[in-house]
């Protein structure tokens, strides 16, 4: 992308005080000014409505935004998507042959379902050969919740027959306290891409920061508002690589509840639109996870049964 080496100030119109209240409205790069409003930035950073009007003009000229992209090159990028194994080949089949690249895969479920636990998986298998069903790769991780565990990776890497300083040395691990640190950290991750082959991007959990953020129904606009932006962040760094994403999400728990569900996952249907695959963990029979595939626009709502064990996630 041409625009990852052009600064805001590159932008006509955009001197360094302008490029400052940019940054500090969290316009942090030419895209993120592209996609956005000019109203909405003119209220971010108090520069005045006209002069957004034609930075937003300008970045989007720049980023490319708006332009259209032939069946014959769609198809191109489509044949690209490559699969990752969970190392159950039930959870396999259901997603279609494994963790696509270019998509967002969203679990969601209780706690103690099995979602660190899968994210923990997920950057040991990436490290795989191809004919193993691994993408021969790196894996990032932003870990909002302090759950990442360098021994539960050891005894997966060794479930493998790998080496497990070496597969702890190809995972990324990122520590977001916060949800502005937490988006921060995909910009970084996209710069670790250009030093690293990465082929996966974890965020565990992609919803509690904002969830303990945004505390009350005041504040779940502009929530919503920053997921979304969150997951527009995420699309682009899988644009940028060949890449899967793979978030955890919790589900909204009010025992209480007498009406709606209690398994929906937090973020509604911004989360939801964004994901290509949402993929509901619940508890099973003596230690097993049940993993049900929800609307997938091109695969049935199936399940399929897996198991928690010492060296990782199996049938
Ligand atoms: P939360 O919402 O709290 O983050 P989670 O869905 O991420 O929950 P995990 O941490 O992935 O849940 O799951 C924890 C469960 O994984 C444990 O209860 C246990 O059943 C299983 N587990 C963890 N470590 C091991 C291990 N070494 N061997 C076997 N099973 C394990
Ligand atoms: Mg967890």
């Amino acid at each position: 992308m041409t625009s990852d080496v052009i600064e805001l100030e590159d932008l006509p119109g955009v001197g360094p005080a302008a490029a400052e209240k940019l940054r500090e409205g969290r316009f942090l790069s030419i895209e993120a000014i592209a996609t956005e409003s000019p109203a909405k930035i003119s209220d971010a950073t108090g520069i005045g409505i006209g002069s957004c009007t034609k930075i937003v003009a300008e970045a989007r000229k720049i980023a490319e935004i708006g332009e259209f992209i032939t069946g014959d090159e769609l198809e191109k990028r489509r044949g690209e998507v490559e699969k990752l194994t969970t190392g159950s080949n039930g959870l396999n089949e259901l997603l279609g042959g494994g963790i696509e690249t270019q998509s967002i895969t969203e679990f969601y479920g209780e706690f103690g379902s099995g979602k660190t636990q899968i994210i923990h998986q997920l950057l040991v298998t990436v490290q795989l050969p191809i004919e193993e069903g691994g993408l021969n790769g790196h894996g990032v991780l932003i870990d909002t919740e302090n759950t990442f565990r360098p021994e539960r990776i050891k005894s997966m890497a060794e479930g493998y027959g790998l080496d497990p300083v070496e597969v702890l040395s190809k995972i990324h691990v990122g520590r977001a306290y916060n949800s502005d640190q937490q988006m921060l950290m995909v910009d970084k991750a996209l710069e670790l891409a250009e030093k690293y082959p990465v082929k996966l991007l974890g965020i565990d959990s992609l919803t509690s920061a904002f969830r303990a953020e945004f505390l009350g129904r005041g504040t779940l606009a502009e929530r919503q508002q920053k997921i979304r932006s969150h997951m527009r962040d995420l699309d682009k760094f899988m644009e940028g690589t060949n890449a899967a994403t793979v978030v955890t999400n919790q589900v909204h728990s009010n025992p209480q509840a007498m009406f709606g569900d209690p398994t929906k996952p937090v973020g509604g249907h911004i989360v939801g639109h964004t994901s290509k695959f949402r993929i509901y963990l619940r508890k099973g029979k003596a230690g097993t996870r049940v993993c049900r595939l929800k609307d997938s626009p091109h695969l049935p709502e199936s399940e399929a049964v897996i198991s928690v064990l010492e060296e990782g996630i199996r049938d």
